[in-house]
């Protein structure tokens, strides 16, 4: 059995992987794709001392320095099922698709999560050719160029004010009759010259040259008219889905579903800690996440030590 077993191969467990090898203990992870959502990026440019990187770059350099460590790499392994421990079984255990069993006196959760798209034409082909999810991350490469976000809840409107400060033009569609987003968001969204809402907007198609996005296709759902708009981006903004449906009905998920912890990464099972983009802790970021999985594998540390 191990001392700690991490779930997830992504920022968060490679980062919880080495701090727990670096006391020591016997440090497994198993995930299903090492590297995580990184391996989608193209170009990382806010990781804090890295300049610029490219994603599968640092997917790589997150593996070999896992792999510096005494560390039991499972890859390409799905979690299907935990079973928390009792008084008769001190050891909580991970349950694999492939039928195998792993048993860890603690356990880091860092399963990410992803980014739920609109799956119309184009979206996929011009994804990080024009088609971002993250403004924080790509909004700067869109400096002066016209943006379409699609999503009219928190997320879309803040990432509409939000990008609205760097490009020349956002255009914001969203699906309903009316914008989900907080009040307040909503009338500093209005206050902005350089926006537009669409609402009852259905977006069709994402347009390209075949290299990159230059346009973007919607239906007006009350005229049945169909527009098309030419831009630039298009950044998807209709939510993030934590990975933790093989989770349900074991240990305390938010209504969103993601895993809720505290600030030590404690989740509601004794022994069970989480981090990263999978938990509650706000802002889904790479630095962010390692942070958080340092921070969950000091506290299993502390846990083992105590018991
Ligand atoms: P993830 O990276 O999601 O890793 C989770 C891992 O767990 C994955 O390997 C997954 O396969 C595995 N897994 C899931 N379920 C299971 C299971 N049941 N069993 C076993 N394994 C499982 N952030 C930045 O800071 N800067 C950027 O420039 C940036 N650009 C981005 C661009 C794109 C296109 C995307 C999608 C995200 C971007 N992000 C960026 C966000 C960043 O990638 C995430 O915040 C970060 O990867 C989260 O790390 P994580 O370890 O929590 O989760």
């Amino acid at each position: 059995s191990y001392d700690v077993l991490v779930v997830g191969g992504g920022p968060a467990g490679a980062a919880a992987a080495i701090y727990s090898a670096r006391k020591g203990i016997r440090t497994g992870v198993v995930g299903e794709r090492f590297g995580g959502q990184v391996l989608d990026t193209m170009s990382i440019e806010n990781f804090i001392s890295v300049t610029e990187t490219e994603g599968p770059k640092f997917a790589a350099a997150l593996e070999q320095h896992v792999k510096t460590y005494d560390v039991d790499i499972i890859n390409l392994q799905r979690a299907e099922k935990l079973i928390p421990a009792s008084a008769a079984n001190p050891l909580t255990e991970i349950k694999l698709a492939s039928g195998a069993t792993l048993k860890a006196k603690t356990v880091i959760i860092a399963t990410g999560a992803r980014w739920r798209e609109i799956n119309v034409p184009g979206e996929r082909e011009y994804r990080n050719h024009g088609v971002a999810y993250c403004p924080h991350c790509d909004g700067p490469l869109f400096k002066g160029k016209r943006v379409a976000v699609i999503g009219g809840g928190n997320s879309g409107v803040e990432a509409a004010i939000d990008l609205a400060g760097l490009v020349s033009h956002v255009t914001l569609l969203e699906f309903g009759a009316e914008l989900r987003a907080d009040e307040v968001l909503q009338r500093k969204l209005r206050s902005l010259t350089n926006v537009t809402v669409h609402t009852s907007a259905q977006t069709t198609e994402v347009k390209g040259d075949g290299k990159k996005v230059n346009g973007i296709d919607f239906k007006d759902l009350t005229s049945g008219e169909l527009k098309h708009v030419e831009l630039e981006g298009v950044f998807v903004q209709i939510g993030l889905v934590p990975n933790t449906e093989w989770l349900k009905g074991t240990l305390e998920l938010s209504r969103h579903g993601e895993i809720i912890v505290d600030a030590r990464g404690q989740t509601s099972l004794p022994g069970v800690f989480a981090a990263g983009d999978v938990t509650t802790v706000p802002f889904k970021q790479i630095v962010i996440a390692v942070g958080e999985g340092a921070k969950a594998a000091l506290s299993a540390f502390d846990h083992l030590i105590r018991s």
